[in-house]
């Protein structure tokens, strides 16, 4: 199995409309920030023993009985298993329903002629180190992203993010990961523009040393 271990403890940038993948061990706390405000970040996790097993939102929903995750909300996996746990979250607001921006949102939302390859086609060259192809993306947990619920009538609508420059929300993996995370680029998604993400992990263990 592949495995890239990026430094521990210092902030790395995510680029507007492109997306990273890496590994992130039990333990460790991944943080996303929106370095800007109004800025989401769609986040995959698959299990390194076997990626077979990911997050997913079905599965997370049913046993919160709620749509809205924050603190201290666990995300299953598709096997039932805690993958990440919510441990700090200064937006509040998060969205685990839809599915990450591709071209064919681009192409059927937006009608776009020559359309980008979104949060999809970001994730997918990500993960091809591990192997890990375009019909295994789940349903990320875009965070920051507004989705607002009629609850009578179950209409959605993307609003811009309710995050302001600086916030975070963290996660600490519950197993060994790989951990998947874009610069979304979907405009409706995004208040209109495209901007960076930042992302730190943290060791508690390795800063005890
Ligand atoms: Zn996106």
């Amino acid at each position: 199995m592949h495995t890239f271990y990026p430094p521990v403890g210092v902030d790395h940038e995510i680029a507007p409309r492109t997306g990273t993948a890496f590994s992130l061990r039990a333990g460790q706390t991944l943080t996303v920030i929106d370095p800007l405000g109004r800025q989401v970040s769609d986040l995959l996790a698959f299990s390194a023993a076997d990626p077979r097993e990911c997050i997913s939102s079905g599965r997370t929903l049913d046993y919160a009985s709620r749509i809205f995750l924050t603190k201290p909300d666990p995300l299953y996996s598709n096997r039932s298993n805690v993958l990440l746990r919510i441990t700090a979250d200064t937006c509040g607001r998060h969205d685990f329903l839809l599915t990450p921006c591709s071209k064919d949102t681009f192409r059927i939302i937006y009608g776009d002629a020559e359309p980008h390859r979104g949060c999809f086609g970001n994730f997918v060259e990500a993960l091809a180190p591990w192997g890990i192809e375009e019909d295994a993306i789940p349903i990320a947990f875009n965070c920051f992203m507004n989705v607002v619920v009629d609850g009578e009538t179950g209409e959605l609508r993307v609003d811009p993010p309710k995050s302001k420059a600086g916030d975070y929300v963290s996660f600490v993996a519950e197993v060994d990961l790989v951990v998947a995370l874009t610069a979304c680029s979907a405009l409706q998604s995004n208040g209109g523009s495209f901007k960076p993400i930042r992302w730190r992990v943290d060791d508690p263990l390795q800063q005890a040393i």
